[in-house]
């Protein structure tokens, strides 16, 4: 490991091998070994100190870290080096959820200053992606979500409009706002299909939805095929197609100089109240729980 030495702090995110062809161009969320090094859970070999309880051998590097613990072994392309001032707990979610967001804006949908956004689901990624957009200072940034007080927080990271999809009709109320022409830019964080069909329906000719969120394996999403043949695109990104070393620093500078307003998305638990942050989560209190060890 030549990166970081004893001491460092780090911040983790996915692992990649830094040697195919999506990785040596700049897009290692496509790496040809990102599933057995992020999510199969293949073996790292005898010489790796790989974690285990009694005889069983544990998953231990899931995103190549596993680092839910005190202790993580982890892969040297999953660490990012910061500075040794660095507030861990308020960056850790940088190496996931928030890269996600902002990669998907920055690096896929790329607004422009004409164009309407429309992020479905504003947790730790929609909030994300909703920042990311408003940066780019298009059109409208309109935030979709069931929880209105995550849509309020959307305000604050750069919503121009909400929509509380527990009590609006979406579609109605996107066509208003549209003149009838429908969202130019649509990222779905919702991994849930009728969200996903309605943000296509939504979409204007020429269009682009952009599906973020992980389905279940085996789940369909229907879209209008005519639509295809008004120019809409339909497409789906893994983690933002971030570069974390890159992507995670410039965001570090956007939290330095309070741009980026993480702490608002964020709050702290004590690892006992686990529950509790799990209870906070779901019901959409919390956008991103921190667990302090
Ligand atoms: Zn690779």
């Amino acid at each position: 490991m030549t990166s970081v030495q004893p001491g460092d702090k780090v911040l983790l995110s996915f692992s990649y091998c830094g040697e195919c062809g999506p990785c040596t161009s700049g897009h290692p969320a496509y790496c040809v070994d990102w599933f057995p090094l992020n999510l199969l859970g293949v073996s790292r070999g005898p010489e790796s100190g790989e974690v285990s309880g009694g005889d069983t051998v544990l998953q231990s590097h899931f995103m190549g870290q596993s680092s839910f613990a005190e202790y993580c072994i982890a892969d040297e392309h999953s660490v990012v080096k910061v500075s040794p001032d660095a507030d861990l707990e308020l960056l850790a979610p940088l190496g996931c959820g928030v890269i996600t967001g902002v990669g998907s804006i920055w690096n896929v949908l790329k607004p422009g200053p004409a164009d309407v956004v429309a992020v479905y689901g504003v947790g730790g990624v929609g909030i994300s992606g909703v920042w990311a957009a408003a940066q780019r200072t298009p059109a409208m940034v309109i935030a979709i979500d069931r929880v209105a007080a995550r849509l309020e927080l959307a305000r604050e990271f750069g919503a121009t409009h909400v929509i509380d999809a527990s009590t609006e009709d979406v579609a109605a109320r996107l066509a208003e706002l549209t003149n009838g022409c429908g969202v130019d830019k649509s990222m779905d964080t919702t991994a849930h299909p009728a969200v996903g069909s309605q943000a296509f329906d939504s979409t204007a000719i020429g269009g682009t939805v952009l599906i973020v969120g992980v389905a279940q394996p085996g789940i369909k999403l229907p879209v209008e095929m005519n639509s295809l043949i008004n120019g809409k695109t339909l497409t789906g990104v893994t983690l933002g197609d971030a570069q974390p070393p890159v992507l995670i620093q410039e965001l570090i500078g956007h939290v330095g100089s309070g741009r980026f307003p993480i702490e608002r998305m964020q709050r702290r638990y004590a690892f006992a109240d686990i529950w509790q942050a799990e209870r906070d989560m779901l019901d959409g209190s919390t956008v991103k729980p921190i667990l302090v060890f």
